[in-house]
């Protein structure tokens, strides 16, 4: 019998697992970490915001430079000195299990919850049943806490990705988001450098991710970076929308991709998991667990608006992006408050037309905080 028993030993789950003592975390992996199915791209933010020293024995790349591509070709540099890391995922969730106050069992999948007059029963593939007064479920994507005992309507957006070796060295500093309406309509693809010759290349959407990802590879990657081969496989499910949905109930929590909390518009998802797997456990050490969802909800990064900011931008002509990208010359085009960045925008007739909703589509992103990780 526990206090707590945490399903998953994500960002979400370890995060969670360092707060609370008599805890004890359930997974089904045989190592922290591994598969890894993930960009690992992570905002300087997201460590400051946990209190978390960056280390290079678990960071991969510093990055200081983000940039948009549009089919142009022009370049968009979002704001980014010291940006952020891409991490070594693996090394970085080891790193976060040596700070868990909670016992962590591995090889322990749960296969389904039940409730008992005082308490929660967890029940494993192995035929272990534990007990406990609080459920946090941070199992992920395919949630079986959310599955079993919640419901709702949220997205799940596919993705392809791999680690890939290149010939050429990449800048080790910068990132890449291309976007291209007609060749990759429903996300955007990302260059995330590992190393000066690896790099995570992936993209997300509803059809045909792997003909889309090798046209990339084959138009875009190899005349700048040579000839490639593709080293692991590390594709997974993006979940969104979990503003939408339940999150709290008799004393279950749903943290993390198990509640559906990846930024709609970027994916990240490492921040929003280590955020939401701390506000569980304060809900449960200050006795506020009524409190959890109306607190989440009512931060920047889980804010409803962002879900129109994903309608928007992946709505957006080529023609658009590619304004878009002539106005700001190499800036941050969130940054046209200014009277010549205004007669700029509006000597575009592309923009024009469309000005109201992508002023309201550049005040979202500026406010609330989205980001690759
Ligand atoms: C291809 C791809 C690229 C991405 N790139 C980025 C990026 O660059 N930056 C970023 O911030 N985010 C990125 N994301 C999103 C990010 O990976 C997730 O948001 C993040 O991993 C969420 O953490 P979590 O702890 O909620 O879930 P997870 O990391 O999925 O952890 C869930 C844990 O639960 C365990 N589990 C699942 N089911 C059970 C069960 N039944 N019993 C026991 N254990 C179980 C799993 O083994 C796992 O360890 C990406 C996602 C994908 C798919």
């Amino acid at each position: 019998m526990f206090k707590t028993i945490i399903i998953g030993a994500g960002p979400a789950g370890l995060i969670a697992g360092k707060y609370l003592d008599n805890s004890l975390i359930l997974d089904k992996k045989k190592e922290i970490g591994k598969p890894v199915q993930c960009g690992e791209g992570l905002s300087q933010i997201a460590l400051s915001i946990q209190g978390i020293t960056p280390d290079p024995a678990w960071i991969s790349t510093f990055i200081q430079n983000i940039e948009v591509i549009v089919p142009s070709g022009k370049k968009i540099i979002l704001p980014g000195q010291d940006a952020g890391y891409v991490l070594d995922r693996v090394a970085f969730e080891k790193f976060l299990a040596t700070q868990c106050q909670a016992e962590i069992k591995l090889e322990s999948k749960v296969v389904d919850l039940k409730r008992e007059k005082d308490c929660w029963a967890v029940y494993t593939e192995k035929g272990d049943i534990y007990r406990a007064q609080y459920i946090i479920g941070a199992d992920g994507p395919l949630s079986v806490t959310r599955t079993k005992l919640f419901g709702g309507k949220f997205g799940i957006l596919p993705t392809y990705e791999y680690l890939v070796e290149l010939e050429k060295e990449v800048l080790i500093s910068t990132i890449r988001l291309y976007f291209d309406k007609e060749k990759y309509p429903d996300g955007y693809v990302w260059i995330f450098p590992k190393s000066k010759h690896t790099a995570n290349i992936g993209l997300g959407g509803y059809k045909e991710l792997d003909k889309r990802f090798k046209y990339f590879m084959d138009t875009t990657v190899v005349p700048e970076f040579g000839n490639y081969k593709l080293l692991t496989n590390k594709s997974g499910l993006i979940t969104y929308g979990g503003m939408r949905i339940k999150l709290f109930k008799d004393n279950v929590f749903l943290v993390g991709d198990a509640g559906a909390l990846i930024d709609p518009v970027l994916g990240g998802g490492i921040n929003n998991a280590m955020i939401s797997g701390r506000l569980a456990t304060e809900a449960i050490l200050n006795n506020s667990s009524h409190l959890f969802e109306k607190k989440l909800k009512s931060m920047s990064y889980f804010s409803e608006d962002l879900m129109y900011a994903q309608k928007v931008l992946y709505s957006l002509p080529n023609s658009v992006l590619n304004e878009i990208a002539d106005i700001s010359e190499n800036k941050n085009p969130l940054d046209l408050k200014n009277l010549s960045g205004l007669v700029k925008f509006f000597s575009k007739s592309k923009l024009r037309s469309r000005a109201w909703q992508l002023f309201k589509l550049f005040s979202i992103l500026q406010r609330s905080g989205t980001s690759f990780g």
